[in-house]
């Protein structure tokens, strides 16, 4: 999976190489699909859900710019996958799911596999956590219209706010980079994710 579908393209930081090397993607996957788990493809895990390919794992992960003492916030826990990539890098990740039977699957899962730097709450992500705030990324593995207000406010200056942005078909992964004078955009390539539900994006 690492040679093939991940440096082969253009993941080229070693530590995401690293993360997405060392992080037992099968425990994340349900049983039926297992033999699935290091497909080039996003997977069905229940309640109309997925766990994102790969690859989007991994380029949402170099965009996001970490380095061993980033504060992450982790915006739809999901499996927890995503969650447990980041948590190999950053020092801290609060990751926030608004399902509550999948925000506990996914803690379980979590302490099962020993990683211990990785907070799990229930809520509107598009809401973000700000009593851990301000974040030195944001990662958001849901779609919005357009970035969620609240998670511009909580990230740092030269933090990065990395989100799929467009409409509930088709989106274009965007990162949101604050710096000391504003907000700068770039566009990282077309994706497709479910939809960030909130009053702040699709209700
Ligand atoms: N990162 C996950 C994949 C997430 S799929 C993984 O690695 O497995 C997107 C997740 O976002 C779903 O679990 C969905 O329930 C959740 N979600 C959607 N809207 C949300 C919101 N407003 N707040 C928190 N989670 C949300």
């Amino acid at each position: 999976m690492v040679r093939r579908q991940l440096a082969a393209r253009d993941i080229k930081d070693r530590r995401v190489l690293a993360a997405m090397a060392s992080v037992p993607r099968e425990c994340f996957v349900p049983p039926h699909l297992r033999d699935q788990a290091y497909a080039d493809s996003p997977l069905p895990v229940g309640h109309d859900q997925t766990i994102s390919q790969p690859y989007i794992v991994a380029l949402m992960t170099q965009e996001a710019g970490l380095d061993r003492h980033a504060r992450v916030l982790d915006v739809g826990t999901g499996t927890g996958y995503q969650a447990a990539i980041l948590a190999k890098i950053a020092h801290h990740v609060w990751t926030i799911e608004r399902i509550a039977e999948l925000a506990h699957a996914a803690e379980a899962r979590l302490a099962n596999l020993g990683v211990r730097n990785v907070t799990s709450l229930v809520g509107d992500g598009a809401m973000g956590h700000p009593e851990a705030a301000p974040y030195d990324a944001i990662v958001v593995a849901a779609a919005a219209p357009e970035p969620p207000t609240a998670l511009l406010e909580q990230l740092a200056v030269q933090g990065r706010l990395v989100i799929p942005l467009g409409d509930r078909a088709l989106q274009e992964l965007t990162v949101v980079e604050r710096t000391a004078t504003g907000f700068h955009h770039h566009m990282a390539g077309a994706c497709r994710f479910v939809p960030l539900v909130s009053s702040e994006a699709f209700s």
